[in-house]
């Protein structure tokens, strides 16, 4: 008895101290990017009949997070994105993916209620997976194909090495998070619109 009051004070007193968010040092470029992102993942979200509205809690741009965090999401009340890194993966449009990722990632969190994983998905032996990928944003968008043997079944992994551009790719990802795919399936993700399997060309 005595235990379990204590924990739930605990508990409490933590919330109370992650609450209310940090005050937001997002550049004006940064909260336009912040709105695209979040927007971009609400119009996937409707276009999927996902009764989700990812725009319910502030985003806040900030220094104030855990150590090596980029991204952290304090449920039910803010998410925070290290302003820092922000403005490193803004120098180069290439990491546009890794953006989108680093969003839908803490989306996960704070409105799926998902946890840390990590799933891959394996094209089946001499075959790639062939997709078109955003080779640009914030206006001119070009789509090139890229083809790739390994992808990750989701934005829930820690490791941000492996991302996409691929639209087709997000919208997986987004039923990922949903539990509507497995993302371990190489079936389920070539069933996607824009996802192809092609024959190995060095076999
Ligand atoms: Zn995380």
């Amino acid at each position: 008895m005595k235990l379990s009051f204590l924990l739930s004070f605990l508990f409490l007193t933590a919330c109370v101290q992650n609450d209310p968010p940090p005050p937001d040092e997002a550049s004006a470029e940064q909260k336009e990017l912040v709105d695209y992102y979040l927007q971009d993942i609400q119009q996937k979200i409707n276009i999927l009949n996902m009764n989700v509205n990812v725009t319910k809690l502030p985003v806040v741009v900030t220094e104030d997070l855990s150590e090596n965090a980029a991204g952290e999401c304090f449920r039910g009340s803010h998410i925070r994105i290290r302003k820092s890194t922000l403005q490193s993966l803004m120098a180069y449009e290439g990491n546009e993916g890794q953006i989108w990722r680093l969003f839908a990632h803490e989306i996960g969190h704070c409105y799926f209620g998902r946890s840390h994983y990590d799933k891959t998905i394996v094209a089946p032996t001499g075959f790639q997976f062939k997709t078109l990928e955003k080779s640009n944003f914030f206006g001119k968008v070009e789509y090139t194909p890229y083809s790739s043997r390994r992808y990750s079944g989701t934005v829930m992994s820690e490791n941000y090495a492996t991302y996409t551009q691929s639209e087709s790719v997000r919208n997986f990802y987004l039923k990922e998070l949903a539990g509507w795919v497995d993302g371990r399936d190489y079936r389920e993700f070539v069933a996607e619109d824009g996802i192809d399997l092609i024959r190995d060309s060095a076999n």
